[in-house]
């Protein structure tokens, strides 16, 4: 059997985090920087990092990535955008809109919606399909305002803002799990890379409403 490739969007941000997590999730994933359309080759998915979005955005037009990334996600490649990653996830967003983006995730991100970087914040938080709370880790991080019919909330505040949700084959958390030592929602995510890979209805964490 080929080992799982899974890529990390290299261009901006806190890419390094996430390859160690993958690694540490499972040690027989192999991992891929990616900062070129040939780094996309043969991905069985992509995790998108939290960084700047403005920046992140701009790159992903320089180094013509936007609609390549786009295409193979509309094509069923799981993405995974954490906080920046996120935001270019979404397909509005409020506060300042990244020139380019992948859009597909119908939901209306608001940018540091929390604040700015001294209103950083850590909470334990219950996430659909995990027995335990994780430890989520917010910097300046953006919310779900709005989330449409297609999306699913996986996560939400006590005051039911959302911070982290699902659309098929698309996952988008507010909140960085690269920063703590909890592998569990890129064990998660790996194992969604490697269903897809061989047989994409086999998806075992099912996303039902958050609290049901
Ligand atoms: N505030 C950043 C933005 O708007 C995101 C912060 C993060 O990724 N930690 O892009």
């Amino acid at each position: 059997m080929r080992p799982v490739v899974i890529g990390v969007l290299a261009v901006q941000g806190d890419f390094a985090e996430h390859a160690a997590m993958l690694r540490r999730a499972d040690p027989d994933v192999v991992v891929r920087e990616v900062r070129t359309p040939a780094d996309l080759k043969d991905l069985d998915g992509l995790i998108v990092p939290g960084g700047e979005s403005t920046t992140i955005g701009k790159l992903l037009v320089a180094y013509g990535l936007e609609h390549p990334i786009r295409h193979a996600a509309e094509a069923g490649m799981p993405v995974w955008g954490t906080c920046a990653g996120m935001i270019l996830l979404a397909r509005e967003i409020v506060g300042g809109e990244p020139d380019g983006r992948i859009g597909l995730m119908d939901l209306t991100v608001q940018r540091n919606a929390f604040g700015r970087q001294v209103d950083s914040f850590e909470v334990d938080l219950s996430f659909v399909g995990l027995d335990r709370p994780i430890h989520a880790v917010f910097i300046r991080a953006p919310l779900v305002q709005r989330l449409g019919p297609a999306a699913e909330p996986l996560a939400v505040l006590d005051d039911g803002r959302v911070v982290a949700a699902r659309q098929g084959n698309l996952l988008a958390t507010a909140f960085h799990p690269e920063l703590t030592p909890d592998t569990r929602l890129h064990a998660w995510f790996v194992q969604l890379c490697r269903n897809r890979s061989s047989d994409p209805a086999v998806v075992t964490l099912t996303a039902r409403a958050a609290g049901d």
